[in-house]
Protein backbone atom coordinates (compact mmCIF):
# COMPACT_ATOMS: atom_id res chain seq x y z
CA UNK A 1 0.00 0.00 0.00
CA UNK A 2 2.78 2.46 1.20
CA UNK A 3 6.08 1.91 -0.25
CA UNK A 4 8.82 4.03 0.62
CA UNK A 5 12.26 3.79 -0.76
CA UNK A 6 15.52 5.40 0.06
CA UNK A 7 13.80 8.13 1.37
CA UNK A 8 16.56 11.15 2.03
CA UNK A 9 15.33 14.55 3.96
CA UNK A 10 17.24 17.64 5.21
CA UNK A 11 16.51 20.46 7.09
CA UNK A 12 19.13 22.95 5.85
CA UNK A 13 22.30 21.36 6.35
CA UNK A 14 20.59 19.20 9.04
CA UNK A 15 20.28 15.54 7.45
CA UNK A 16 16.93 13.89 8.92
CA UNK A 17 16.28 11.07 7.26
CA UNK A 18 19.33 9.16 6.25
CA UNK A 19 18.22 6.83 3.24
CA UNK A 20 14.93 4.98 5.04
CA UNK A 21 13.14 2.48 3.23
CA UNK A 22 10.18 0.18 4.41
CA UNK A 23 6.22 -0.82 3.15
CA UNK A 24 2.93 -0.71 4.81
CA UNK A 25 0.88 -3.51 3.34
CA UNK A 26 -3.40 -3.06 3.36
CA UNK A 27 -4.35 -3.74 6.74
CA UNK A 28 -1.84 -3.30 8.88
CA UNK A 29 -0.83 -1.39 11.82
CA UNK A 30 2.86 -0.21 11.47
CA UNK A 31 4.87 1.44 13.95
CA UNK A 32 8.19 3.45 14.27
CA UNK A 33 9.65 3.83 17.65
CA UNK A 34 12.58 5.45 18.29
CA UNK A 35 14.72 7.96 20.43
CA UNK A 36 13.73 12.19 20.57
CA UNK A 37 15.20 13.23 17.29
CA UNK A 38 15.30 9.63 15.61
CA UNK A 39 13.36 10.63 12.33
CA UNK A 40 9.82 9.84 13.08
CA UNK A 41 8.03 13.12 12.86
CA UNK A 42 10.17 13.61 10.00
CA UNK A 43 8.87 10.63 8.62
CA UNK A 44 5.48 11.30 8.86
CA UNK A 45 5.78 14.72 7.59
CA UNK A 46 7.13 13.18 4.37
CA UNK A 47 4.35 10.94 3.49
CA UNK A 48 2.42 13.49 3.84
CA UNK A 49 3.94 16.10 1.59
CA UNK A 50 4.90 18.19 4.43
CA UNK A 51 8.49 18.35 4.19
CA UNK A 52 10.50 18.18 0.51
CA UNK A 53 11.95 14.54 -0.02
CA UNK A 54 15.62 15.33 -1.24
CA UNK A 55 16.36 11.77 -2.67
CA UNK A 56 14.51 8.86 -3.11
CA UNK A 57 10.58 7.77 -3.37
CA UNK A 58 7.48 6.83 -1.58
CA UNK A 59 4.51 5.58 -3.52
CA UNK A 60 1.10 4.71 -2.23
CA UNK A 61 -0.75 2.18 -3.97
CA UNK A 62 1.50 2.48 -6.79
CA UNK A 63 1.15 6.29 -7.18
CA UNK A 64 4.49 8.54 -6.46
CA UNK A 65 3.80 10.96 -3.56
CA UNK A 66 7.06 13.59 -3.62
CA UNK A 67 6.07 15.31 -5.77
CA UNK A 68 2.34 16.56 -4.75
CA UNK A 69 0.95 19.02 -2.63
CA UNK A 70 -0.23 18.10 0.99
CA UNK A 71 -4.01 18.41 -0.02
CA UNK A 72 -3.66 16.30 -2.89
CA UNK A 73 -2.14 13.45 -0.98
CA UNK A 74 -4.90 13.85 1.22
CA UNK A 75 -7.57 13.28 -1.19
CA UNK A 76 -5.02 10.27 -2.42
CA UNK A 77 -6.63 8.60 0.99
CA UNK A 78 -3.70 10.14 3.68
CA UNK A 79 -4.78 11.60 6.75
CA UNK A 80 -2.14 12.75 9.01
CA UNK A 81 -2.66 13.17 12.84
CA UNK A 82 0.06 15.68 14.18
CA UNK A 83 2.09 15.66 17.05
CA UNK A 84 0.50 18.33 19.88
CA UNK A 85 -2.98 17.38 18.22
CA UNK A 86 -3.56 20.76 16.59
CA UNK A 87 -7.16 21.23 16.73
CA UNK A 88 -8.50 24.66 16.12
CA UNK A 89 -9.23 25.69 19.75
CA UNK A 90 -11.64 28.35 19.21
CA UNK A 91 -13.84 26.15 16.78
CA UNK A 92 -16.32 24.09 18.20
CA UNK A 93 -16.39 20.67 18.18
CA UNK A 94 -18.28 20.42 15.32
CA UNK A 95 -16.51 22.95 13.30
CA UNK A 96 -13.44 21.10 13.81
CA UNK A 97 -15.02 17.89 12.74
CA UNK A 98 -16.97 19.94 9.53
CA UNK A 99 -13.08 20.76 8.52
CA UNK A 100 -12.05 17.18 8.37
CA UNK A 101 -14.32 16.74 5.85
CA UNK A 102 -13.60 19.61 4.05
CA UNK A 103 -12.60 17.91 0.42
CA UNK A 104 -15.65 15.66 0.32
CA UNK A 105 -18.31 16.72 -1.62
CA UNK A 106 -21.57 13.95 -0.95
CA UNK A 107 -23.37 15.65 2.50
CA UNK A 108 -24.95 11.92 2.91
CA UNK A 109 -21.55 10.00 3.11
CA UNK A 110 -19.85 12.95 5.23
CA UNK A 111 -23.06 12.43 7.88
CA UNK A 112 -22.18 8.86 7.91
CA UNK A 113 -18.61 9.44 8.40
CA UNK A 114 -19.68 11.91 11.32
CA UNK A 115 -21.93 8.53 12.82
CA UNK A 116 -18.87 6.06 12.50
CA UNK A 117 -16.86 8.95 14.58
CA UNK A 118 -19.25 9.29 17.24
CA UNK A 119 -19.58 5.21 17.33
CA UNK A 120 -15.99 5.50 18.31
CA UNK A 121 -15.80 7.92 20.22
CA UNK A 122 -19.64 8.58 22.03
CA UNK A 123 -17.93 11.86 24.17
CA UNK A 124 -17.51 13.97 21.36
CA UNK A 125 -21.18 13.42 20.32
CA UNK A 126 -21.93 14.61 23.78
CA UNK A 127 -19.70 18.05 23.08
CA UNK A 128 -20.30 19.26 19.36
CA UNK A 129 -21.07 22.73 20.45
CA UNK A 130 -18.05 23.00 22.82
CA UNK A 131 -15.03 25.36 21.81
CA UNK A 132 -12.13 22.43 21.12
CA UNK A 133 -10.01 24.45 23.24
CA UNK A 134 -11.70 24.10 26.44
CA UNK A 135 -11.75 19.94 25.57
CA UNK A 136 -9.44 18.19 28.22
CA UNK A 137 -6.09 16.59 26.81
CA UNK A 138 -7.80 13.26 25.90
CA UNK A 139 -10.71 14.76 24.58
CA UNK A 140 -8.56 16.62 21.94
CA UNK A 141 -6.53 13.71 20.76
CA UNK A 142 -10.04 11.73 20.39
CA UNK A 143 -10.98 14.90 18.39
CA UNK A 144 -7.69 14.92 16.53
CA UNK A 145 -8.38 11.36 15.57
CA UNK A 146 -11.79 12.31 14.50
CA UNK A 147 -11.15 15.16 12.64
CA UNK A 148 -8.93 12.76 10.57
CA UNK A 149 -10.85 9.96 9.87
CA UNK A 150 -13.90 13.07 9.10
CA UNK A 151 -11.38 12.33 5.45
CA UNK A 152 -12.33 8.55 4.69
CA UNK A 153 -8.57 7.97 4.86
CA UNK A 154 -7.49 4.26 3.80
CA UNK A 155 -3.82 5.11 5.57
CA UNK A 156 -3.68 7.01 8.94
CA UNK A 157 -0.53 8.37 9.90
CA UNK A 158 -0.66 9.10 14.08
CA UNK A 159 2.37 11.15 15.80
CA UNK A 160 2.61 10.30 19.32
CA UNK A 161 -1.65 9.76 20.35
CA UNK A 162 -0.30 8.70 23.70
CA UNK A 163 1.69 12.37 24.19
CA UNK A 164 0.78 13.55 27.54
CA UNK A 165 -2.09 11.33 28.46
CA UNK A 166 -2.61 9.14 31.62
CA UNK A 167 -2.32 5.69 31.25
CA UNK A 168 -5.97 4.60 31.40
CA UNK A 169 -6.48 7.40 28.72
CA UNK A 170 -3.69 5.81 26.65
CA UNK A 171 -5.34 2.77 27.06
CA UNK A 172 -8.68 4.09 25.54
CA UNK A 173 -6.94 5.49 23.00
CA UNK A 174 -4.86 2.15 21.90
CA UNK A 175 -8.50 0.39 22.00
CA UNK A 176 -9.77 2.82 20.12
CA UNK A 177 -7.21 2.76 16.84
CA UNK A 178 -7.35 -1.22 17.05
CA UNK A 179 -11.09 -0.65 16.54
CA UNK A 180 -10.27 1.74 13.70
CA UNK A 181 -8.02 -0.40 12.02
CA UNK A 182 -10.38 -3.81 12.43
CA UNK A 183 -12.58 -1.21 10.66
CA UNK A 184 -10.39 -1.34 7.86
CA UNK A 185 -8.09 1.53 8.53
CA UNK A 186 -4.27 0.88 7.40
CA UNK A 187 -2.78 2.85 10.59
CA UNK A 188 1.63 4.13 10.45
CA UNK A 189 1.83 4.78 14.29
CA UNK A 190 4.52 6.92 15.71
CA UNK A 191 4.74 6.64 19.06
CA UNK A 192 7.75 6.90 22.33
CA UNK A 193 5.33 4.81 24.14
CA UNK A 194 7.44 1.77 22.46
CA UNK A 195 5.22 -0.80 24.75
CA UNK A 196 1.99 0.53 24.00
CA UNK A 197 2.78 0.63 20.24
CA UNK A 198 4.27 -3.09 20.19
CA UNK A 199 0.84 -4.51 21.97
CA UNK A 200 -1.34 -3.13 19.00
CA UNK A 201 1.26 -3.00 15.96
CA UNK A 202 1.28 -5.78 13.73
CA UNK A 203 5.18 -4.87 12.58
CA UNK A 204 7.57 -2.33 13.23
CA UNK A 205 10.58 -0.30 12.49
CA UNK A 206 12.92 1.49 15.37
CA UNK A 207 15.20 4.37 13.91
CA UNK A 208 17.89 6.10 15.08
CA UNK A 209 19.04 9.47 14.00
CA UNK A 210 17.68 9.22 10.51
CA UNK A 211 18.42 5.28 10.17
CA UNK A 212 16.40 2.12 10.15
CA UNK A 213 17.97 -0.14 12.94
CA UNK A 214 15.58 -3.04 13.48
CA UNK A 215 12.45 -4.09 11.27
CA UNK A 216 10.54 -6.84 12.74
CA UNK A 217 7.17 -8.24 13.51
CA UNK A 218 6.01 -6.55 16.64
CA UNK A 219 5.98 -9.66 18.93
CA UNK A 220 9.42 -10.45 17.96
CA UNK A 221 10.37 -6.51 18.35
CA UNK A 222 9.01 -7.03 22.32
CA UNK A 223 11.02 -10.10 23.16
CA UNK A 224 14.36 -8.67 21.56
CA UNK A 225 17.01 -7.75 24.16
CA UNK A 226 18.14 -4.47 21.82
CA UNK A 227 14.31 -3.64 21.94
CA UNK A 228 13.66 -4.45 25.67
CA UNK A 229 16.99 -2.63 26.55
CA UNK A 230 16.63 0.60 24.88
CA UNK A 231 12.56 1.18 24.45
CA UNK A 232 11.14 -1.20 26.50
CA UNK A 233 13.13 0.20 30.19
CA UNK A 234 15.09 -3.06 30.26
P1 LIG B 1 10.49 13.46 18.69
O1 LIG B 1 9.98 12.19 19.21
O2 LIG B 1 11.32 14.21 19.68
O3 LIG B 1 9.47 14.29 17.99
P2 LIG B 1 11.41 12.48 16.14
O4 LIG B 1 11.96 11.11 16.06
O5 LIG B 1 10.03 12.68 15.69
O6 LIG B 1 11.60 13.03 17.60
P3 LIG B 1 12.11 14.56 14.29
O7 LIG B 1 11.21 15.57 14.91
O8 LIG B 1 11.69 13.96 13.02
O9 LIG B 1 12.41 13.41 15.33
O10 LIG B 1 13.55 15.21 14.12
C1 LIG B 1 14.61 14.60 13.43
C2 LIG B 1 15.82 15.53 13.40
O11 LIG B 1 15.54 16.67 12.59
C3 LIG B 1 16.21 16.08 14.76
O12 LIG B 1 17.60 16.15 14.82
C4 LIG B 1 15.59 17.47 14.78
O13 LIG B 1 16.33 18.34 15.61
C5 LIG B 1 15.68 17.87 13.33
N1 LIG B 1 14.58 18.78 12.96
C6 LIG B 1 13.25 18.52 13.03
N2 LIG B 1 12.53 19.56 12.57
C7 LIG B 1 13.41 20.52 12.22
C8 LIG B 1 13.29 21.84 11.69
N3 LIG B 1 12.11 22.37 11.39
N4 LIG B 1 14.44 22.52 11.46
C9 LIG B 1 15.65 21.99 11.74
N5 LIG B 1 15.82 20.75 12.23
C10 LIG B 1 14.73 20.01 12.48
Amino acid sequence: MLKIENVHVYYGRIHALKGISLTVEPGEIVTLIGANGAGKTTLLRAISGLVPVREGTITFEGRPLTRLKAEEIVRLGISHVPEGRRIFANMTVRENLALGAYLRRDPKEVAESLERVFALFPRLKERLQQKAGTLSGGEQQMLAIARALMARPRLLLLDEPSLGLAPLLVRQIFATLKEINEQGTTLLLVEQNAHMALSVAHRGYVLETGRIVLADTAERLRASEEVRAAYLGG
